[in-house]
């Protein structure tokens, strides 16, 4: 079954403008931003401006120059953040969250990008 998109999800109305974000990059297919409830240091998320909802839907029905970008994006966050581990960076994490085992809260494709601290083991059990 195809996703249905939620034109009233937080993260469409930071795209359209309806509410601020703190910018750390925009391109024409990716928008990343601060998280307004950081977990670490460094916590950015990085979104496609398309209608995805999660990374499925993202990585099968997105166009090749979306995904390009959309990754570039995260990729020059690492680099500008000094955080990746090629270049003498403490490391970082990426996750993406999809429904409702993994507690998605935002339906529009996200990822979180996080660093500056020991971030522990991969999974809690909680
Ligand atoms: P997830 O549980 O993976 O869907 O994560 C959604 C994330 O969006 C959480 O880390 C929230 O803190 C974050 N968030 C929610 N509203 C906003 C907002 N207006 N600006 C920035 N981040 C937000």
């Amino acid at each position: 079954m195809a996703y249905a998109y939620d034109d009233q999800n937080i993260f469409a109305k930071i795209l359209r403008g309806e509410i601020p974000n703190a910018t750390v990059l925009e391109t024409e297919h990716t928008l990343a931003f601060n998280d307004i409830r950081p977990q670490a240091p460094v916590h950015v998320l990085v979104i496609p401006k398309g209608r995805y909802v999660t990374f499925d839907d993202f990585a099968a029905h997105a166009s090749p120059e979306e995904i390009v970008d959309f990754h570039r994006v995260a990729a020059r966050i690492v680099a500008e953040a000094g955080i990746g581990p090629g270049a003498g960076g403490a490391g970082y994490r990426t996750i993406s969250n999809a429904g409702a085992d993994a507690v998605q809260e935002v339906p529009h494709y996200h990822l979180h990008i996080l660093a500056g601290r020991p971030l522990g083991r991969m999974l809690d059990r909680g």
